[in-house]
């Protein structure tokens, strides 16, 4: 439409009757959720690889409507379903907001600034995060190959949130003692990398060879060379998987290759990184590490990844 037009609509808008009013509104909702670039991609994936998300047959047929979406029926178990069904979309509201928040938490930004940048409050920024998080934290690599480095850092425990607090309060900014020292106070999480960028972690209950082993194994492909700076903790994984063990001391590099720098400067990064957050609670710190790993993902491979995987359907279906 021209300008000139369009201004000559906006000036004739106040002209309309209740019904053509309400009329307008609709086709507006209607033109909004069409031009919505997560739908339309969501029906694309569902046209190219048919599945459903209840009985995960390949049958199904499009079937009418739903709140002005495409629906789908499955001709196995009959259920219908629209396409954001199984995905972190599923019944969110405000659907043309959700790519500018993707867009935010790209940019790592803090709540505040994210329902500001929005126009949502608070507490839908906070739900929305956890949700994308939520997919983003299952999202890791599977198999790490070549030279792997492994160590494990330490996240200071927080019970932030919580009416009721298993431990006696604390002044915030207090200095927590050593981390091998108290248990209770640091969660461990175990950090694997491979030099092709690709990045595992798990957190851990206890710093064990057996927990290292449970958690790694499957994931190392068998000719690779594990370097770590653990002789105890990765022995038994290494002898039952006849994995090669390079043990290097800190910034110690063997034959100009074997070392521990590449997983360390990603703790490093990691670290400041959630700094920015002062203290996130313990029971969400899978949604943050996996917030960090889609964004090194992104770094390493020049793709707006919370985009990518707000439309990777299949990948999050609970
Ligand atoms: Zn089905």
């Amino acid at each position: 439409m021209k300008s000139l037009q369009f201004i000559k609509f906006l000036n004739n808008l106040h002209k309309l009757t209740k019904d053509q009013y309400k009329t307008l509104q609709t086709q507006l909702k209607v033109t909004i959720i069409q031009s919505n670039v997560i739908f339309t991609n969501l029906q694309k994936e569902l046209d190219e690889h048919p599945q459903c998300p209840h009985c995960k047959s390949e049958k199904i047929i499009h079937f009418g409507s739903a709140n002005n979406r495409p629906r789908y029926r499955c001709k196995s178990c009959l259920k219908t379903f629209v396409c954001t069904r199984g995905t972190a979309f599923f019944r969110l509201h405000k659907p043309e907001k959700w790519l500018d928040y993707l867009q935010s938490m790209c940019q790592s930004q803090t709540l505040e600034v994210c329902a500001k940048t929005c126009k949502i409050n608070l507490t839908t920024s906070f739900n929305w995060r956890h949700r994308f998080l939520k997919m983003a934290s299952l999202d890791q690599a599977d198999q790490l190959k070549g030279i792997v480095e492994a160590d494990e850092t330490y996240f200071r425990v927080s019970e932030k949130g919580s009416l009721k607090l298993n431990r006696a309060p604390r002044k915030r900014g207090t200095k927590a003692k050593s981390a091998s020292l108290n248990k209770q106070e640091w969660t461990p999480v175990l950090v694997a990398v491979d030099r092709s960028h690709h990045e595992m972690d798990f957190i851990l209950t206890q710093v064990s060879s057996q927990e290292i082993q449970n958690k790694l194994q499957g994931h190392l492909s068998q000719d690779c060379v594990l370097c770590t700076d653990d002789q105890n903790a990765y022995n038994q994984l290494c002898n039952e998987r006849h994995i090669l063990h390079k043990v290097l001391s800190g910034h110690q590099v063997i034959d100009k290759t074997f070392h521990i720098n590449t997983v360390n400067a990603y703790h490093s990064r990691l670290k400041n990184w959630h700094r920015r957050f002062h203290g996130t609670a313990t029971k969400y710190l899978a949604n943050y590490l996996g917030w960090f790993r889609a964004l090194a993902t992104q770094k390493h491979e020049k793709v707006n990844v919370f985009k990518l995987l707000a439309l990777q359907q299949h990948s999050f279906q609970k």
